[in-house]
This record gives structure tokens, C-alpha cells and sequence, in this order.
């Protein structure tokens, strides 16, 4: 491809918007551009890097047997209403109607689309295993759109779901996505940790993330020091404490203390001379199963993904101030565990039982010498808060670390979540129906575009791993009307091409600082640059653009050079 008929501008100025170098690059090296929020347009040099990374997806997802479709964007609302989704995936699916009134929306995911697919094909055992992938744009209305294409509203999504007759047959299928996904991402160049998540609004009953480790990442890793365990700050899960910590009550009851206008864990801790590891917060929440209330220390924050499970409750939200006064009989600030009449869940750190300072459910009171065993009626003690760095290991003595992450791809056991309700069976050897057993692996591929300059960046601008780089080499001649310069590079250039190397040639009538400037900021990996200087003694120059170490070679010898420099 020649420069002067790509149609790529960079840009010098940083766009304020853009608020990590992934993004900046991206608009600045002229990969995207924004239409609206979240919202992109791929010009040719970003939806080449796109196609690369799509073709490295490709070839593993084949290789590892699965098939590609290529499924609607726009989904019906009956099957997310049979799926029960509809109701509760919430803000993010856009949703709209026809011109007959019918409702639909911008596919998000395509768990219900491929479970009506196939329910009506897939008749028997003899069918399985089916893995099926597809390369798709997905609609999310992210509530916060932002750094460019990582967190995008209107994205590309690999997304692919297996189905199996039996738990076993689930597992090897989940086993060989998740050996496929860890060559994907190393071949895209990527550092990349394996961790343990939640399942979100997918469901299902197990799942891995695969993070590429930044420090703009958006989610946070707990990560053992000391052993294998890594999992997302959603999900992560902390050692219960030692039964033994816990000390019989003494009998007596809770004081009352007057504590006018002291609402915040600060302000009770200071007014009372006590440490926030002493007082309990009491949070009430609306769920759509009624009014329940999570106790943890005052130290600690509630982990709302763990406490819908433990409550078994699907939404959950942070009471109203008027809902706070009909439960409690007090303003916020105030609540406690003491005399509530709603379901109490305690965080395992309070095993330690007491004395506990608390709300008194009394306006500007709270309650000193409170044992919850003794005082309050606590459905149970479980692992109810945000795990942080220091924090014991669930599998081992270790201590957790806190590390960032950003998350570029997601692989879920789903089981029959969506087969039981959606009926997708299948006849078994003794020719009983049984429900399909899926999974569902999604890659974002902007995200891992954008996580690979995130990681492979300087001052200058974008460094591309060579197997997802646009193009591998610059062919630079630095003055265009020197024909003896253009010679020897048109010959270099041709070369590379028929050694099936992508190549990019910069035929621009520009000064060579330009040049220069532009080939750091696009980031192609290795720049030949042929001068008339160096040409006076044969020799062109090549420079790697990761290490930025120069070499000069014979320019017959140029293309044998980037050749073997590209296959190591
Ligand atoms: P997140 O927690 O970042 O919102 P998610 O858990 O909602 O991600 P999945 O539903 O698992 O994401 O989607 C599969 C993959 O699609 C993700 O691993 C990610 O790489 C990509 N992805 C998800 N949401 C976006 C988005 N808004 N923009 C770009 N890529 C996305
Ligand atoms: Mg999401």
C-alpha cells in the first residue's frame, strides 16, 4: 500500500476527550473516529489492525472446532421475554419498535438467538458437541461510554456458544475456549492473566475473564501472592475468619448514646473515640424481594454481587431516604441491626461478634456494647464485602494483592439456564429429552486493539505487536524525487510485498522529520529508510521501532533482513 493513497490523516493535537493513551493514539494515529458517544467510525488503518486480530480469533476458533455464523443484530423481544430477560437486563439493551408495533432490540449478546437457532436443528446426541462463533457489532447503551473503542456503546464482539450433551462433555468444551482464548491473546501480543468472575447478567454458574494487565484498566484483580488464585474485585472471595475469633456474649443489653447530627462511619468514629473496625454499618436495600439490610464493619464496603447471591435476590438496589425512615424509624445515618424488623445479612468479619457500636434506628442515637448474636436476629454470618489488598486468600495462607486489569475476553459455564427456559433438548441414547448443556466466549475486539496500545505505547506513539501491526514494515524513501532513492526503495517494497510481508510505503512529498514523526506515531514495526547518503555506500537503514535499535544493511539485503527479524 502506498501513503500517499491511504487515506489516513494523524493528528497532532491530543483530543481532550480522550483520557487514556489507547485512546489518544487511536484518534491520533487516524484508526477511529467518533460519530457520537461511544459510538465509532473504523477508518482503513484501525480496521486493518481490527482484521488482524479478527483473523488471529478466526484461526483458533476453527482450529479448536467451532464453526462461524453470522446471527442478526436485531432480536425480537418474545425471545428475551422467554429467556426472562427482558425484564431484567436492564438500560444497556436498546430496545425499539417497528413500524407494526412490534418490540425489539439491538442485540447486546446472542445467547437467546443461538438457543432458538438451534433448538429447532439440533435433534439428538449425535448432533453434539456444536460450538458456533460468529464476528458481530453488539449494541450495549453503556451508562458510561469511554476510552474509545474499550468501553464503546456500538462494539465488534466474537462471541461463541457450545453445546453438549452431558456436564463432562460442557466441561472439555469450556476447556478447549479457554486453551483457544490463551493462544489468541498471546498471539496478539498481549500480557494477560486468567481470573475468576462473576457471571453477571449472562448467568450461569461459572466463569473466567482474561485481563490484560494495566494500570487504566477499569477492573481491579485480587491476585494470591503466594499462590494461583486471581479473580475480579466483583467476584473475588476473602478466607472466612476462624470460628474460634468468636466470644461468647456477655449477658446484659445495648446503651443508648446521644450522637446529635453523627451519621458518617468519620463522624460516629471520632465522636465516640473509636475505630472504625468497631462499628458496624447497617445498609438497607430494596430487592425485588422486599426490604433487606447488609451489616459490615466500618472499615469495609458491601459487595453487592455477593450479597444478591447470598440474599438469592436478582436486583438490588440502595434504599430511598423515605423507604430508610419506614423500616428504621430513623433518617439515613442512623440505622442499625438492633430491633429491624427486615432479613439482617452479616459480613463474616463480624464473626468476631462484639462489642459493636451501631445505629439505633433513633434519630441522633446510636447503640454502644452491641453483640449481634446476643442483640440482633442475623440471618447469618457469609462473605458479604469488597475484597481488598491484605486480605487472606480463599485457597491458601497467602495474602491478596490488588493489580488492574482490563477485561478483553469472558468464558461462562451456562449450563441450561437458557436451554430449560428457551426448550432446546435433544434425545440422549435411551431417547429421553434432556435439556442442552451450554457455554457461551466472548472476545471484544476493539477492546483488545485498544488493550494492546495500552500496553504497548511510548511518548512517540503506538509500538503494534508485529501480528496484529497494520502493516509490518515502512518502506521510507526520505526524498521522493530522488530517483536513484525511489529506485532502490520501489525495489525494496516490491520485494517485501512478494515475500508476503504487509508493507506500507511512504511516497508522501513531505519533509523527513514528517516522516519521521508519523512512523513512530502509527507504530509500524520496522521502518527501512533509504536516503541518498546511505545509498552513496549501498546501505539503507532499518530500525526496529519497539527497541529503537538502528541498523544499516546493504539494501540488497534489506528484505532478507526484515524477513528474519519477522519470523523470530
Ligand atoms: P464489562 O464488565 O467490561 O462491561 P462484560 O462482562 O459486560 O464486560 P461480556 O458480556 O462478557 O462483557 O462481553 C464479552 C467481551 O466483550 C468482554 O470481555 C469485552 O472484551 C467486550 N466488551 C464488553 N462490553 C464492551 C464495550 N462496552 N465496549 C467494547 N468491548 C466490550
Ligand atoms: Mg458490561
Amino acid at each position: 500500500m502506498k501513503y500517499s493513497t491511504l487515506f489516513l490523516q494523524t493528528l497532532k493535537e491530543v483530543p481532550r476527550e480522550a483520557e487514556v493513551a489507547s485512546h489518544r493514539l487511536m484518534i491520533r494515529a487516524g484508526m477511529v473516529k467518533r460519530l457520537s458517544a461511544g459510538i465509532y467510525s473504523y477508518l482503513p488503518y484501525g480496521l486493518m489492525a481490527l482484521r488482524k486480530v479478527e483473523q488471529i480469533i478466526r484461526e483458533e476458533m476453527n482450529a479448536a472446532g467451532a464453526q462461524e455464523v453470522l446471527l442478526p443484530a436485531v432480536q425480537p423481544a418474545e425471545i428475551w421475554r422467554e429467556s426472562g430477560r427482558w425484564n431484567h437486563y436492564g438500560k444497556e439493551l436498546l430496545r425499539f419498535i417497528d413500524r407494526k408495533g412490534a418490540e425489539f432490540a439491538l442485540g447486546p449478546t446472542h445467547e437467546e438467538v443461538i438457543t432458538d437457532l438451534v433448538r429447532g436443528m439440533v435433534r439428538s446426541y449425535k448432533d453434539l458437541p456444536l460450538n458456533l462463533y460468529q464476528i458481530q457489532t453488539k449494541f450495549r447503551d453503556e451508562i458510561r461510554p469511554r476510552f474509545g473503542l474499550m468501553r464503546a456503546r456500538e462494539f465488534i464482539m466474537k462471541d461463541a456458544y457450545s453445546f453438549d450433551a452431558d456436564d463432562p462433555a460442557a466441561e472439555q468444551s469450556y476447556t478447549a475456549m479457554f486453551r483457544a482464548y490463551e493462544r489468541i491473546f498471546e498471539r496478539c501480543g498481549l500480557s494477560f492473566k486468567s481470573v475468576e468472575a462473576d457471571s453477571g447478567p449472562i448467568g450461569g454458574s461459572f466463569s473466567h475473564e482474561f485481563m490484560v494487565l494495566a494500570d487504566t484498566g477499569e477492573d481491579e484483580i485480587l491476585s494470591c501472592s503466594a499462590c494461583t488464585y486471581a479473580a475480579n474485585k466483583e467476584k473475588a472471595e476473602i478466607r472466612r475468619p476462624p470460628e474460634g475469633m468468636r466470644e461468647p456474649a456477655p449477658e446484659g443489653t445495648p446503651q443508648k448514646v446521644h450522637t446529635p447530627g453523627v451519621r458518617t462511619v468519620e463522624e460516629v468514629c471520632a465522636f465516640l473515640s473509636i475505630a472504625p473496625e468497631k462499628l458496624i454499618k447497617t445498609l438497607i436495600y430494596a430487592s425485588d424481594k422486599g426490604v433487606i439490610a447488609a451489616l459490615v464493619r466500618g472499615d469495609h464496603e458491601v459487595n453487592e454481587t455477593k450479597l444478591r447471591r447470598v440474599a438469592g435476590v436478582e436486583t438490588l438496589e440502595l434504599a430511598e431516604e423515605a423507604l430508610i425512615e419506614a423500616k428504621t424509624g430513623a433518617p439515613r445515618g442512623f440505622a442499625g441491626p438492633v430491633g429491624l424488623e427486615v432479613p439482617l445479612f452479616a459480613d463474616a468479619a463480624l464473626i468476631s461478634d462484639g462489642p459493636f457500636v451501631t445505629g439505633a434506628n433513633l434519630e441522633d442515637h446510636h447503640l454502644t456494647g452491641v453483640w449481634l448474636s446476643r442483640d440482633a436476629r442475623v440471618v447469618g454470618w457469609e462473605d458479604l464485602r469488597e475484597a481488598r489488598a491484605g486480605d487472606s486468600c480463599p485457597r491458601c495462607a497467602g495474602v491478596l494483592d490488588v493489580i488492574r486489569g482490563i477485561e478483553v475476553g469472558h468464558v461462562f459455564k451456562l449450563g441450561t439456564k437458557y436451554s430449560e427456559a428457551m426448550n432446546a433438548a435433544y434425545l440422549d441414547e435411551e431417547g429421553d429429552l434432556k435439556p442442552l448443556i451450554m457455554g457461551c466466549y466472548g472476545i471484544g475486539v476493539g477492546r483488545v486493539v485498544a488493550a494492546a496500545i495500552e500496553q504497548h505505547h511510548d511518548e512517540d506513539g503506538i509500538i503494534f505487536p508485529v501480528n496484529i501491526a497494520p502493516f509490518a514494515v515502512l518502506v521510507q524513501p526520505l526524498d521522493i524525487r530522488d530517483s536513484a532513492v525511489m529506485e532502490v526503495s520501489l525495489a525494496i517494497y516490491a520485494g517485501l510485498q512478494q515475500a508476503g510481508i504487509d508493507v506500507l510505503l511512504d511516497d508522501r512529498d513531505l519533509r523527513p522529520g514528517v516522516k519521521f514523526k508519523d512512523a513512530d506515531l502509527i507504530g509500524v514495526p520496522y521502518r527501512v529508510t533509504v536516503g541518498a547518503k546511505g545509498l552513496r555506500e549501498g546501505l539503507v537503514e532499518i530500525k526496529e521501532r519497539r527497541s529503537a535499535l538502528l541498523v544499516k544493511v546493504p539494501a540488497a539485503d534489506a528484505v532478507a533482513f526484515c524477513q528474519d527479524k519477522l519470523k523470530a
